[in-house]
Formats: C-alpha cells, sequence, structure tokens
C-alpha cells in the first residue's frame, strides 16, 4: 500500500484511525485495512476535511459494506464512514422521509410505517445505510431506490455541498452516477399515504420471505452478480453446477446460490476467485458472462489460501 505522509492528511473534528479495520465491520468479515479510516463529525467537518486534502489522495466512503469485497492489500488513501451522527431521520410533510447516508435501511423503512408512509418497504429486505442504497440503487420486490428518490445531498471529492435531484443521478440497474470520490450525506425519499399496520404487515412479509430464502446470518455481501437481462443469476449459477461449490475458505451458498460464503477463515482473494470461478462456469455453461455486483475494492496481496 502507498503510504501517506502525515502532512497530506487534514485534521478533522471527528476521527482518523491509520490502519483502521474494515474487516471488524463489514459483512464478509475479512480482507485488509484502510489506510487511513476517516469518521467525519458532520458535514461542514466532512466538507472542511475533503476540502483541505490532498486532491492526489483517493477517498471511498462505505457504509456497512453488505456489498462489498475489500481485497486482502487494503485500500489505499482515505476511506470515509459516516458515524451515527448521520443517521438522522425526520418525517416532512408530502410523505417525505429526509435520511442520513448513514441510516440503516430498516430504519427508514420503520420511520416510514410509523408515519403511514407506504412505498419505502422493500428498504426492510436491504441490510444497507441509505448512503450505500442511493450510490447501488438498491431494490427488491420490483422496486428500487430511484422509484423513491427526490434528492440526495452529496459531499463532493473536492469538498462541495451539492443536493442533486434524482433525475441527475443517472439511475439503470443497481447502478448510478454518484460521482468517484463524493459521499451521500442525505437522502430525500417520497413515498404515498398508506396504512400502518398494513404497510407492518408488508414489512413483516418481506422478513419472512428473506429469512427463508438468504443466509442472513453467514458473512456474504449480498447477491454477487447483476440479474442479466430476462434472467436470473442464481438460476444460472445452479444449472452451471456451481450451488455449494468451494474455494479456500469460501463458498457459494447453498441456500441462495447467487451468494457467496466466508466460511470463517476465507481471504478476500478466496471469495473474489471462488466469484470467478463461477462467471467462467457460467458462461462456458450457458454463454452468458456474468457481471459483478458486489463492489470490489483496494489491492491485491496475494494471499490466497484457495
Ligand atoms: C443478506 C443481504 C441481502 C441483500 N439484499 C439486497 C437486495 O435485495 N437488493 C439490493 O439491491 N442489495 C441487496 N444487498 C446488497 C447491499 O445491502 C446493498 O447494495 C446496499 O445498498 C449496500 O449498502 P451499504 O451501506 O452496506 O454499502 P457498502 O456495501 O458499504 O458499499 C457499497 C457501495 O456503495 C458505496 N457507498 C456506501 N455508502 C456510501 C455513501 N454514503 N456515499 C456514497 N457511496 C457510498 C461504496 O463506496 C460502494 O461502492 C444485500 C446484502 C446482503 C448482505
Amino acid at each position: 500500500m502507498s503510504t501517506l505522509t502525515a502532512p497530506t492528511i487534514p485534521l478533522l473534528n471527528g476521527s482518523i484511525a491509520p490502519g483502521g479495520s474494515l474487516a471488524d465491520f463489514i459483512w464478509f468479515r475479512t480482507g485488509g485495512p484502510a489506510e487511513w479510516l476517516v469518521r467525519p463529525k458532520d458535514v461542514a467537518d466532512l466538507s472542511a476535511f475533503l476540502s483541505a486534502l490532498d486532491p492526489a489522495v483517493p477517498v471511498l466512503p462505505v457504509g456497512v459494506g453488505s456489498n462489498l469485497i475489500v481485497r486482502d492489500g487494503g485500500v489505499p488513501g482515505v476511506v470515509i464512514r459516516l458515524p451515527k451522527s448521520f443517521a438522522r431521520i425526520a418525517i416532512e410533510p408530502g410523505e417525505r422521509v429526509r435520511a442520513g447516508g448513514g441510516a440503516m435501511g430498516i430504519t427508514v423503512a420503520s420511520a416510514a410505517r410509523d408515519a403511514g408512509i407506504a412505498g419505502l418497504e422493500f428498504l426492510r429486505g436491504i441490510p444497507g445505510t441509505a448512503g450505500g442504497a442511493v450510490r447501488m440503487n438498491a431494490g427488491a420486490y420490483g422496486r428500487e431506490t430511484a422509484d423513491i428518490l427526490v434528492e440526495a445531498t452529496l459531499v463532493l471529492r473536492d469538498g462541495r455541498v451539492e443536493t442533486w435531484p434524482a433525475a441527475r443521478l443517472g439511475y439503470s440497474y443497481r447502478h448510478s452516477a454518484v460521482p468517484e470520490g463524493a459521499i451521500v450525506v442525505e437522502a430525500l425519499f417520497a413515498g404515498v399515504p398508506g396504512d400502518t399496520a398494513a404497510i407492518g404487515a408488508e414489512m413483516d412479509r418481506i422478513a419472512a420471505e428473506r429469512e427463508a430464502s438468504q443466509p442472513l446470518r453467514s458473512r456474504t455481501g449480498g447477491s454477487t452478480f447483476k440479474n442479466p437481462p430476462g434472467e436470473k443469476a442464481w438460476r444460472l449459477i445452479d444449472a452451471a453446477g456451481c450451488r455449494g461449490l468451494r474455494h479456500g475458505g469460501a463458498q457459494v451458498s447453498e441456500k441462495h446460490c447467487n451468494f457467496l460464503l466466508n466460511l470463517g477463515d476465507a481471504t478476500a482473494a478466496d471469495i473474489e476467485a471462488l466469484g470467478e470461478m463461477v462467471r467462467e462456469r457460467v458462461r462456458a455453461h450457458s454463454g452468458v458472462m456474468l457481471e459483478w455486483e458486489i463492489q470490489r475494492i483496494g489491492q491485491y496481496d496475494g494471499a490466497s489460501s484457495g
């Protein structure tokens, strides 16, 4: 990993951890550290920090890592993690929910339910932050973040704070035009009037369905590959005989074969190599080259045990 000299990292009111662990909190629980793990105190703090930061230093936001493989060599530069002060939620007129970028999807969905706002129930099933959902255009059950987002507030890499209407985010399937190095610090979502009991029942249904079909208690990264147009990635993976396939300490989930698992001692290289094996087997079997949905970040260090 490149070594930054101390003067290139400006001071901030939050915290800066050199070599801060990402494996401690990301869902896969493996991979290398951040060169600098930064937790800003508030938007002004983040903005001042980024405007003073050497433009050559890469900046990468992370949420709770429910869609991340962090490579074993770690992440050069600054990794931004939004602390609890960025997790506030407020209900606004017109069935709107304003959420900090660090607020969890389930908390946003629950606040909407309590306020009688329907349409945000799907966020109950996505175990990431509002910022991650805006960036990934996270979705489930036929709805996605683009359907409910009114606008998002970003702190750009140079420290400027801007509020972008959803239309400017160039949404498509699991993709947005959130610029590289920009941090989503707030999102304004809109729903429609609904009945609290009915919304709650739908959220319970989603939770039960997830529990039955996904390895929720495992070290995983969610859906590994995007669904190709008109197809389901899991079906292609199953048909190619990859269910349960292992490499080093990593395995294709038996329960849902578009999920990869860290069985306990997997390196990030094991997990990524297993994903590439799956892609190759699916290509050979069906002619479809699956596209990664999981974001792979950081540097390799060649430590695969497989
Ligand atoms: C059990 C399980 C089930 C899942 N089910 C679904 C599902 O049904 N549908 C679905 O779409 N996804 C699903 N996922 C994947 C994942 O939850 C989503 O992609 C989620 O939006 C990621 O949020 P996160 O905060 O964990 O982001 P991370 O995984 O930490 O990061 C993902 C990407 O978003 C960027 N990012 C994170 N926070 C910010 C921010 N504040 N500003 C700018 N960029 C940011 C990161 O740089 C990275 O590129 C599932 C994952 C798991 C583990």
